[in-house]
């Protein structure tokens, strides 16, 4: 069992100049066997410390973290049956790839002939078999991906840890390189923790997703689950691309009053909101979730509002349209059919089916 558990971690460093840092802050989460979680957040939020905890290359300050049923505080990086691709995929220029991939091996004193039969099965995996002989310098960037990538498989670890892997790579062979990584996933069947600040890397490739932000976990989920019911205004602005709009409003009754237009709240998402009759609350809706009445087959006779687009960016089948509530800029994203164009004004509907509210003082979504 490849279970990775963290129970109660916190992990201090003492900064120069700005003193004590509290980069993990009471981290509880249980990795499952074989699962792929992946960490997102924005630099500086704890991710990469997280996973140098599992390594075991940064001692947390408090807290168990265990490894199959193994507590492993105390124990040494190389003895936890993990194996660890950077970013930089930390290769040695002057051996051969060949090399490369027998070195942690050899370190281990794994018979030659078991060290060969594994680097023949990790070239096939990974379709290097052509690359062995040469330097580090004679690979292309996803090739070395590739290999780093192949160092790790070679030691047949309980547990991957990826920091970042595909961040050197231009954005094409990003997209290949994360479809590869997901059917090697499911080919290994192994556990696999990994570290991104892109969350649409997270999204593609985590069956769950820890979102965090200043030190704190902000939701464990699934990409679906995240998206559809963000904790809290963090979590809804990090994960979608464009990210949800948030405007200012109040809500009276069925009523959401916004700062110049009032839209009605459908009856089945009114229960839930009760508690905030009367308040101020902050609307969270999706940019997908304003949609064009021209391409409605009837136009509704609620939550439809005359936009002012300050701005249209054409992506292909979609635009990107801008424009105001009151101080707040939102972003829709309608079919390119709209053909619509800037400094012209609109009629987009409001789908409050699928709006969030969330509370203005705690963030929370409610
Ligand atoms: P990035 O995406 O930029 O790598 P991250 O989410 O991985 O960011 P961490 O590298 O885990 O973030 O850093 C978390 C916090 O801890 C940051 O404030 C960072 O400056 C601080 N930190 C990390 N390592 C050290 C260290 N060795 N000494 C002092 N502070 C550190």
């Amino acid at each position: 069992m490849a279970e990775v558990k963290f129970e109660n971690i916190v992990k201090e460093f003492e900064d120069a100049n700005k003193g004590k840092v509290l980069a993990v802050n009471d981290a509880n989460f249980v990795v499952h066997d074989k699962e792929f979680l992946v960490f997102v957040g924005p630099s500086g939020c704890g991710k990469t410390t997280s996973l140098r905890m599992v390594a075991g290359l940064e001692r947390q300050t408090s807290g168990d973290i265990y490894i199959g049923d193994r507590l492993v505080n105390k124990v040494h990086p190389k003895d936890r049956d993990i194996a660890m691709v950077f970013q930089d995929y930390a290769l040695y220029p002057h051996m051969t790839i060949r090399e490369n991939l027998a070195f942690g091996l050899k370190n281990l004193k794994t018979p030659k002939a078991e060290i060969e039969k594994k680097i023949t099965e990790a070239a096939s995996i990974l379709s290097i078999e052509n690359l062995l002989d040469r330097k580090p310098r004679e690979l292309s960037g996803g090739q070395k991906q590739r290999i780093a990538v192949g160092r790790a498989i070679v030691r047949n670890p309980s547990v991957f840890l990826f920091d970042e892997p595909l961040s050197n790579l231009d954005a094409k062979l990003r997209v290949q390189m994360r479809v590869e990584l997901s059917e090697l996933h499911k080919r290994l069947g192994a556990t696999i923790i990994y570290v991104t600040h892109d969350q649409v890397e997270a999204m593609t490739l985590g069956q769950r997703i820890v979102v965090m932000n200043a030190g704190k976990i902000q939701q464990i989920a699934t990409p679906e689950e995240l998206y559809e019911n963000p904790n809290n205004m963090f979590v809804a602005g990090f994960i979608g691309s464009p990210p949800m709009n948030f405007a200012k409003a109040r809500l009276e009754g069925n009523q959401l009053h916004t700062a110049t237009h009032t839209f009605t709240v459908p009856k089945g998402k009114l229960v839930g909101y009760k508690k905030y009759d009367g308040k101020e609350v902050i609307m969270g809706i999706r940019p997908e979730d304003i949609l064009s009445t021209q391409l409605m087959p009837s136009v509704p006779t609620e939550n439809v509002i005359k936009a002012n687009l300050k701005v249209v960016e054409h992506l292909g089948a979609e635009l990107l349209i801008y424009f105001d509530i009151g101080n707040d800029q939102l972003t829709g994203r309608v079919s390119a059919d709209a053909k619509y164009k800037p400094l012209t004004q609109v009629d987009l509907y409001f789908n409050l089916k699928k709006m969030q509210l969330f509370d203005p003082e705690t963030q929370q979504r409610i």
